[in-house]
């Protein structure tokens, strides 16, 4: 429970986000004027520069670029031709991290990739071949990432990867293949449209599907990067870290308006609205606009990996995958999910219930966003979850990663409503006296991995080492 003068900063603070267009105005900029701001583009280092010039404008003199290498990845054209049963051309996009090159082979048509897909088959059957797969929910209900699909096809021995969309428009999906922070990726990788995959599909129909296609996209081993970070002190526990934050780049084929422009506006928006108030809250909150996360999550486990020793004094980690708040039976709510430790859920709860606010807790484990190199390192990481409007929803990813994810599809008033939400959350972890939560030990943590079967998929994923960051 806040006291009179933290509610009154409450108050305030939520009426200054709802007054301003703050957020608004900034994501315009970026995704109209700037772009992708994908890793290793003109439109990444003038984000840079603007998130820089944003923060410094807030009042954080402290605002600054902290530098990684990484292995960078230049998109390239693709052309896509069936050759049997017979000649004709596709529509086709490279997967962010192929390594590029020329292709040929009969393609196994693996239905949605999953491990269970995969692990149903002699692997024998793949070798030579190439891998289609779409990025629908597999058969057991589980959606499995795209990685652990590639990971599988690449084990198999396949020399080439299709990723089929499973959403309707003819928007060929990008996606990365592996983590940037590690290597590239070993086979040519590329996208296609629902409506491309079921015409070849069909096409083919009970004869051998056979089809040749080149990537000119390269890696580019010690490309650099920035995550950009910003601090606000704090007084009796100020050795004591929040950091919030979500990752500012976007894929190359689209404004990354929702994924990931929502959530860095949303991070800006608090950094801006808490400033003023510097000197009032127990804890230290370090806001951070991560780089490269569509490639591995990069710019995180670089962090981790640069501030590893800082690890044990930051008290939750709060990621912002998309901003704004989500939807439940058409009625929006605040939608968390906490990765560890269990507890952090009750703790959460009662928040919650404090604020008066429609909402749902999970908890759950996942490698595919900015919190995970937070969680390797014991950190009580939880991540608020956002969706477009009950309108505009179609499942699954829906719009993300593909050409589509453009500034259209962004509801202003849901994003400050998302930010106000957080506000208040973040008025609380800064001030309770007690502990937010405990750091898990690794060795616990790798039990949970293996009990999960999520060592498995990140072995696959070349993700698993447990014992290095990166
Ligand atoms: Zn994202």
């Amino acid at each position: 429970m806040l006291d009179e003068e933290l509610l009154t900063v409450e108050r305030e603070v939520i009426g200054d986000i709802w007054q301003s267009g703050e957020i608004y105005r900034n994501m315009l900029y970026m995704a109209d004027e700037l772009g992708s701001r994908f890793p290793g583009t003109e439109s990444e280092r003038k984000a840079q520069e603007y998130l820089l010039k944003k923060l410094r404008e807030y009042g954080y003199e402290n605002a600054h670029a902290d530098e990684f290498t990484y292995y960078g990845w230049k998109r390239g054209p693709v052309t896509l031709e069936m050759v049997e049963p017979y000649q004709r051309e596709f529509e086709a996009i490279a997967l962010a991290m192929s390594p590029g090159g020329e292709v040929e082979g009969e393609v196994v048509n693996l239905g949605t990739g999953s491990p269970e897909e995969f692990e149903a088959i002699d692997p024998e059957t793949v070798k030579g071949k190439i891998v289609l797969c779409s990025s629908a929910t597999s058969p057991s209900g589980k959606r499995v990432h795209r990685r652990t699909k590639y990971g599988y096809a690449v084990e198999y021995g396949a020399v080439g990867f299709i990723f089929m969309n499973h959403n309707p428009g003819q928007l060929p999906p990008t996606g990365s293949l592996r983590p940037a922070y590690k290597m590239g990726g070993e086979i040519p990788g590329i996208g296609v449209s629902l409506e491309t995959g079921s015409l070849m599909l069909r096409l083919a129909k009970g004869r051998a599907l056979k089809v040749r296609f080149r990537d000119e996209s390269r890696v580019i081993p010690n490309a650099v990067s920035a995550n950009i970070v910003a601090e606000l002190p704090g007084t009796s526990k100020k050795d004591e870290w929040i950091v919030v934050g979500g990752h500012y780049d976007g894929h190359d084929i689209s404004q990354g308006a929702m994924d990931n422009l929502s959530g860095t506006a949303v991070t800006l928006e608090l950094a801006r609205a808490l400033k003023r108030y510097e000197g009032r809250f127990k804890r230290s909150i370090r806001f951070i606009c991560f780089a490269c996360e569509e490639i591995g999550v990069t710019g995180a486990t670089c962090y981790v990996d640069k501030h590893k020793d800082e690890m044990k004094d930051v008290a939750v980690m709060v990621n912002l995958e998309l901003g704004g708040l989500a939807y439940k039976d058409g009625t929006k709510h605040a939608a968390f999910t906490v990765y560890q430790p269990p507890e952090l859920k009750e703790k959460l709860k009662a928040f919650i219930d404090e604020i008066g606010y429609p909402t749902s807790i999970h908890g759950g484990t996942s490698a595919a966003s900015d919190h995970w190199p937070f969680y390797m390192q014991g950190v009580p990481t939880l991540y608020m979850h956002a969706e477009l409007s009950p309108q505009l929803l179609i499942v699954g990813r829906g719009w993300g990663h593909t050409s589509a994810d453009m500034m259209d599809k962004v509801d202003p008033r849901n994003l400050q409503e998302g930010a106000m939400v957080l506000v208040r959350l973040l008025l609380r972890l800064a001030n309770q006296e007690e502990k937010i939560a405990k750091h898990t030990p690794l060795d616990e943590i790798i039990r949970h991995l293996e009990e999960t079967g999520m060592k498995k998929t990140l072995e696959i994923q070349k993700k698993w080492h447990p014992h290095s960051v990166r």
